[in-house]
């Protein structure tokens, strides 16, 4: 596969409604297989911008993807466009009427003839499956000329048809993927800036490159090479340039979060959350991915001074004597979260999030995170200057690599950001 190119369509992408993200998720998704986009074109719900859009793109690609506008009203062009660049008709494809009736009988609705022009597609194309939705995608090839592959604009749906159609056919079409390696390491802690020192000290070879993506606050190094490359040393380095603590998977599909709950489900571990400053982040962020019930139990949002000390019971000495940001009283909401909620692990945050509320002792940005579990309980205080919400992310990621520091048995840095 030399070059892949998308044909955006739809009038809300041009005046500004809706932004373009099926391009970019294709984007992302050849570049971590080592392809790379040739073009992305954006044109409007018109007939003649759409036809003059695929022949423009088709001088210099191989594979189209258009998205949008398969839908079944007016404004929905593909099918015509797809078949006038083509020169051929259309036609009811007898699968896209089958989907069409089972999508519909399903959701106890009836098929109109409205609905069932989806099913109309380009005579000699190929369908293509959308699981998720009623218009069906399609595939259509000149010999000598481009393949053009047409799939639904609704996100979810394009997502699938992409993963589950269009990349296998890229992909053994013979992209440069098969000739590349790569190396993927998720990384919470260190700085982006210190980990572009720290693998540039090692002077890679030049069969390597190395991306970067900050995807807040988790950053991700990529190393590829050539097939025939052995990377697997250099990878060994860069993992002990960056310190394998700081890496929590290597593995492309893995988020910090699914990596965490792994790990939690795989020893058996529950937890509980006290927060303050980051108002229910940390519980938010457990319970984002199924299967989380077996391992998150519950959680206390205890913002004010009075709900620490009534719902969570830290005493009113602690809360008096070092004040709500502080190591004692992290010690007192991790401990008793835990006991309360009866989880092996207790997590607790308490912060100055800011813009207000910074003194010299405590500026904006300091938090305080405890951990407790029967074997190992601390408390750990962090500065991160940012604005308020980064902080409080920054702040509920950092309490739960504590976390998943405890349970691995890992070293605990001094603070976070992780200074090198
Ligand atoms: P439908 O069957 O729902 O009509 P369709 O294939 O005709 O699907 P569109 O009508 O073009 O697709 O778009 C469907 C929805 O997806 C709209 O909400 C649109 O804003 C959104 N959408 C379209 N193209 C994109 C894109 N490139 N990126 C993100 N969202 C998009
Ligand atoms: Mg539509």
């Amino acid at each position: 596969m030399r070059s892949v190119s998308i044909l955006a369509t739809g009038s809300e992408l041009l005046d500004g409604r809706v932004v373009d993200t099926n391009s970019n998720f294709v984007a992302k998704e050849l570049s971590e297989r080592g392809l790379k986009l040739k073009r992305v074109l954006v044109v409007d719900d018109d007939i003649g911008e759409l036809v003059s859009g695929l022949t423009e793109l088709s001088r210099v690609s191989d594979f189209i993807i258009t998205s949008g506008g398969l839908g079944p009203t007016s404004d929905d062009l593909t099918r015509d466009m797809v078949a006038k660049f083509f020169g051929v008709g259309l036609a009811e494809h007898p699968d896209g009427v089958a989907h069409l009736e089972q999508f519909f009988a399903k959701r106890n609705r009836i098929l109109d003839a409205q609905n069932r022009r989806q099913a109309l597609l380009p005579v000699g194309a190929q369908m293509v499956p959308n699981a998720n939705g009623t218009a069906p995608g399609f595939a259509m090839a000149k010999p000598g000329g481009p393949t053009v592959v047409s799939l639904s604009g609704v996100p979810r749906e394009f997502k699938a048809m992409f993963l589950e159609t269009v990349l296998p056919m890229i992909e053994s079409a013979g992209g440069s993927a098969e000739q590349l390696q790569r190396a993927t390491m998720k990384t919470f802690g260190l700085p982006e800036s210190t980990i572009g020192k720290l693998v540039e000290a090692l002077h890679l070879p030049k069969e390597i490159v190395v991306s970067y993506r900050a995807a807040f606050p988790e950053v991700h190094v990529v190393l590829k090479a050539p097939k025939s490359f052995n990377l697997a040393p250099h990878v060994a380095a860069v993992e002990g340039a960056l310190s394998k603590e700081t890496i929590f998977s290597t593995d492309p599909a893995d988020t910090f979060i699914t990596a965490l709950q792994k790990l939690f489900l795989s020893k058996g571990l529950t937890i509980a959350t006290a927060e303050s400053c980051t108002g229910g982040m940390v519980s938010e962020i457990l319970t984002r991915t199924p299967g989380s019930s077996a391992v998150f139990q519950g959680g206390v949002v205890a913002y004010s001074n009075a709900a620490k000390e009534d719902l969570v019971g830290v005493s009113r000495q602690t809360l008096h004597q070092h004040g709500a940001v502080s190591a004692e009283t992290v010690r007192e909401l991790a401990r008793n979260v835990r006991e309360k909620f009866k989880t092996s692990y207790g997590v607790s945050i308490s912060g100055v999030a800011g813009p207000d509320g910074g003194s010299d002792e405590k500026p904006v940005g300091t938090f305080f995170v405890g951990v407790s579990s029967a074997e190992r309980s601390f408390e750990k205080r962090c500065l991160y200057i940012s604005e308020r919400q980064n902080v409080r992310t920054y702040a509920s990621y950092v309490a739960l690599d504590l976390v998943r520091r405890a349970i691995l048995g890992l070293g605990v840095p001094d603070g976070y950001p992780i200074v090198r």
